[in-house]
């Protein structure tokens, strides 16, 4: 049997990252039940950073990944993580608008607080809006895409840099206590390691992973997500001013987001259905309610999609990560439930997640204590 001090399993961006950070001070094996790391949520993502999205915690985790994207640029020889792209949220009706005012009044004075601007100069900002279809907007500073593909590798090869292993085509099929630590039963031919502690990062699968080591879920709900791309006939219209790409825009109260993509558009409607865990795939009928209506507020024409994917959001009811252990199961750790910003927080909250995990002290740039996330607030 081969041991280590920590076994995290799943190989997404969450278990990528608190292993990275993990391995700073333990032996930590990253086990992935498929045979390439990262072909879930982590992949399927719309990959953007948006200051202010999402409830206060969420927010903080936010601002203080900003700065902490640049360092692991330095730190892992990262190409540019961050691309910077202007974001607006538009609403199209009174009661969007009315939404928006109250968003902004509630972010009012924080940083990355989105600022209101007029409709005509939402107009001016994305051409591809469609004239007098704006009714409120607000610009967000500080927004761009991620490259989350590379921020994926990057924390992975930080993992082996600090002499961490992975073990990919290794599902966790057994979980088992053993003496004050853990046997992990992972791989076709069901090896045994043996680990001190364990941490969940199985994205939607974490409840299952739980479960088979005795531990009680945390009442995680799946939620899939649909994303096309599609053709644009005249990319003209994509041109912003002065060059710029264009802007990413999400609609108010968010039933639908869209951003450029070369000369074509990504399109969502933004769904959240509720399913199993499984390797989910988009609903034609998803695709064609994201067409309708960007559409309807562009005119663009849009009707031919190049290719359609979807990914699950997986949330508990509160819709905050859950980041600790259960007192009666110590060393069996959640770090779960990063829902739709898994990737924009992945920075502060694998810092985060990594203190908890070790005892140490919190990051002095997340202002929010442990017992924030813990899954004792459920
Ligand atoms: C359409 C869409 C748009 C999104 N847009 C954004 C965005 O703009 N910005 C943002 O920050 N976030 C966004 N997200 C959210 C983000 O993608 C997720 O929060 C994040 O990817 C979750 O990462 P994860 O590692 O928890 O899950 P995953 O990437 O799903 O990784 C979990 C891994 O665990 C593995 N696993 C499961 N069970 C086992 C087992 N028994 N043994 C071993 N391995 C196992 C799985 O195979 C999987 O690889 C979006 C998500 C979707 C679907």
């Amino acid at each position: 049997m081969t041991n280590f001090d920590t076994v995290v399993v799943g190989g997404g961006i969450a278990g990528a990252s608190i292993a990275y950070e993990l391995a700073a001070t333990r032996s930590v094996l990253l086990v992935e039940t498929e045979t390439a790391l990262a072909r879930h949520s982590t992949a399927r993502s719309a990959a953007t950073y948006v200051p202010g999205h999402g409830s206060a915690p969420l927010r903080a985790l936010v601002a203080a990944s900003g700065p902490r994207f640049a360092r692991l640029e330095a730190e892992l020889d990262a190409p540019p993580l961050l691309t910077p792209r202007a974001l607006l949220h538009v609403a199209f009706d009174a009661d969007g608008a009315a939404e928006l005012a109250a968003d902004l009044a509630e972010q009012a004075g924080e940083p990355g607080c989105p600022v209101a601007i007029d409709p005509a100069e939402a107009q001016r900002l994305c051409p591809a809006l469609r004239p007098g279809a704006v009714r409120a907007a607000a610009v967000v500073e500080g927004a761009a895409d991620i490259d989350a593909e590379a921020l994926h590798q990057a924390f992975i090869r930080g993992l082996l840099r600090r002499g961490g292993k992975v073990r990919t085509g290794a599902p966790v099929t057994g979980v088992r206590r053993s003496g004050s630590g853990w046997e992990v039963q992972a791989g076709p031919d069901g090896n045994v390691i043996g680990a001190a502690e364990v941490v969940d990062a199985a994205g939607a699968w974490a409840d299952a992973v739980a479960v088979r080591a005795g531990v009680p879920h945390i009442g995680l709900t799946p939620y899939r997500r649909t994303i096309a791309l599609v053709r644009v006939p005249d990319p003209a219209r994509l041109r912003a001013p002065d060059g710029a790409r264009l802007p990413m825009v999400i609609e108010t109260p968010e039933r639908f987001y869209f951003k450029q993509e070369g000369d074509g558009l990504l399109v969502s409607p933004a769904d959240e259905t509720p399913v199993e865990p499984h390797d989910v795939r988009p609903d034609e009928l998803d695709v064609a309610i994201a067409l309708e209506r960007v559409e309807e507020v562009t005119g663009l024409g849009l009707r031919s999609v190049r290719t359609a994917w979807a990914g699950l959001r997986s949330f508990v009811p509160d819709r905050l990560p859950v980041i600790g252990a259960w007192p009666e199961h110590p060393g069996f750790w959640f770090c779960a439930g990063q829902g739709g910003s898994g990737i924009e927080t992945a920075p502060a909250l694998a810092a985060f997640a990594a203190a908890v995990v070790t005892g140490g002290p919190l990051p002095a740039d997340v202002p929010l204590d442990r017992a924030a996330f813990s899954p004792t607030r459920l």
